[in-house]
């Protein structure tokens, strides 16, 4: 199975696609998560991220492109979900040209729905553990015990990126040059629309539902 999870930053993509590629077995491919891995081992493309990333833009297409299609190379055949990428209509048939010479499509797009005003709150109280990836929220998915991963990883972070202002610019982007995203793929691949503004476990079993049915 091959899905592309889209929604805005804080629609609970992250979350979402841990608990999808643990039920089905797939790769999770987060174009954040791997630019942060990137700066953090302080490679070329890292430190060519980091304006953009710190201010809440979007970091280049062509750079983003190449990051993610070798990561698709590199995934298991069983599948991947694609998280945070692609962002832009550019990226979009970016990915498109690559599947194409592949031989490979899409089964699927989850459309993860959420009204601007359920975000700054998730975003300005996610922590994330800097060792495994776990997100968690310091309200609606606390730790077992305050400031720490609950897998003994040691403490959680705050990303620099969550503060209100750079949300803001993330949203400001995320309407600009993602939401344009979803009508790009209208007739090209199924859409599974969630409403992602319920509890994290009633998305999940939304979720789970409407790919059960579609992996039928
Ligand atoms: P994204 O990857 O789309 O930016 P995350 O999965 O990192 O979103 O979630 C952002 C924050 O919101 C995290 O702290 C997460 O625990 C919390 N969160 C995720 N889904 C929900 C939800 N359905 N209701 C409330 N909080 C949520
Ligand atoms: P969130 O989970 O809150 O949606 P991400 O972790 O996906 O945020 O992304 C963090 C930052 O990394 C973005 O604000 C952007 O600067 C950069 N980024 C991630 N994915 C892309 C992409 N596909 N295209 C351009 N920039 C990206």
């Amino acid at each position: 199975m091959k899905l592309i999870l889209l929604g805005p930053p804080g629609a609970g993509k992250g979350t979402q696609c841990k608990r999808v590629v643990d039920r089905y077995n797939l790769a999770h491919l987060s174009s954040g998560d791997i630019l942060r891995a990137e700066r953090a081992a302080g490679s070329e493309l890292g430190r060519k991220a980091q304006s953009y990333m710190d201010s809440g833009g979007l970091v280049p297409d062509d750079l983003i492109i190449d990051m993610m299609i070798a990561a698709i190379k590199k995934a298991p055949a069983n599948g991947y979900v694609l998280d945070g990428f692609p962002r832009t209509v550019v990226q979009a048939e970016g990915l498109d040209k690559a599947l194409t010479a592949a031989g490979e499509k899409i089964d699927a797009i989850v459309e993860l729905k959420v009204p601007d005003s359920a975000i700054l709150s998730r975003m300005t109280g996610r922590r994330s553990c800097p060792v495994c990836g776990q997100v968690y929220h310091v309200v609606n998915l606390k730790p077992k015990v305050d400031g720490q991963c609950d897998k003994g990883c040691g403490a959680l972070v705050q990303r620099k990126d969550d503060t209100p202002d750079v949300v803001d610019h993330r949203l400001k982007t995320y309407h600009e040059q993602t939401a344009a995203v979803v009508g790009y793929y209208e007739n090209k691949y199924p859409i599974l629309p969630i409403n992602a503004d319920q509890e994290i476990d009633r998305v999940t079993a939304d979720m789970f539902k409407g790919l059960d049915d579609l992996a039928r």
